[in-house]
């Protein structure tokens, strides 16, 4: 797949291996009248531009409650997120799902498609709900076309969710987290309801995205899957208790400042 044509719209230049995401002291406790319970401890770690990078953790560690905070779903208790040397925390909330829907795509572990929407549809309402990543809306099904066989489900546009497998669904799913163009694509165990063959296609798809200038972040509990990663850490109930790969972002200048149209938001 080309690179679409849309430099005005790139809002995010960071260098390969330089910091792009920075998670600084991130802790998230939960109140309720009867309990205090801490999601999320002192975490820290940087994400490098255009690295695959795991998070990984037995089940109830608090991956997705990072994923969450790192695409400004949920915030934290304290601490802060720091996207390409913008604060996440700073945006009012209508500015975060736009921003969200530019920098942004996300990918389930149940694919999370409309069921009444073919794949190529699924694809161009994300384009919509995410400003068309600077295509006009003539061009959004052609889009919508390269993002699917970029990811190699090009053949399968017309089809509804439940005419695909569960590993073509999954490609959908990336596809419609490309639409935009985001620089980040983050994935929440995205091959864990996949048998093991997809699963190992499906994790390649995602991992080669890294070569064309995408950074993805991805939650697993499986080591193997996590070993793949060229950075990432590893958590156990709610702390780092590992990492690695993070040299290079820590070793390089610190991150471009943001252009004007993102310091206003
Ligand atoms: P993982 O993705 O690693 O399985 P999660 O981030 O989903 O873990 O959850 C981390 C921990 O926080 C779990 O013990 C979970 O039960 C708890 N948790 C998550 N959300 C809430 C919530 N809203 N209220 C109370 N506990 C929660
Ligand atoms: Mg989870």
């Amino acid at each position: 797949m080309a690179r679409p044509d849309n430099g005005s719209q790139r809002t995010v230049m960071v260098a390969r291996g330089a910091p792009l995401v920075r998670v600084e002291q991130l802790s998230h406790v939960i109140q309720t009248r009867a309990q205090r319970t801490v999601i999320l401890d002192d975490v820290t770690f940087t994400v490098p531009a255009e690295s695959l990078f795991a998070i990984n953790g037995p089940s109830g560690s608090g991956k997705s409650t990072i994923l969450n905070m790192l695409t400004g779903l949920d915030r934290p208790t304290t601490g802060r997120v720091l996207f390409a040397g913008v604060e996440l925390r700073a945006k009012r909330e209508n500015a975060l799902a736009r921003w969200r829907g530019r920098h942004v795509g996300i990918v389930f572990q149940f694919f999370q498609l409309i069921p009444t929407l073919t794949a190529a549809e699924n694809v161009t309402l994300a384009l919509q709900l995410g400003g068309g990543g600077g295509v006009p809306r003539r061009r959004w099904r052609q889009r919508a076309l390269e993002c699917l066989t970029a990811v190699d489900v090009g053949a399968y546009a017309d089809r509804l969710p439940s005419e695909l497998s569960g590993g073509q669904q999954q490609r959908v799913a990336i596809a419609r987290a490309l639409a935009n163009d985001p620089p980040v694509v983050v994935a929440d165990e995205p091959t864990g309801n996949l048998d093991s063959q997809s699963a190992h296609a499906v994790f390649e798809t995602l991992a080669s995205l890294t070569e064309r200038g995408k950074t993805v972040i991805y939650v697993t509990h499986d080591r193997e899957l996590a070993a793949r990663a060229s950075a990432g850490i590893e958590l156990l109930d709610g702390r780092v208790v590992g990492s690695h790969g993070m040299e290079a972002a820590f070793d390089s200048v610190a991150p471009a400042a943001p252009s004007a149209e993102e310091a206003g938001q």
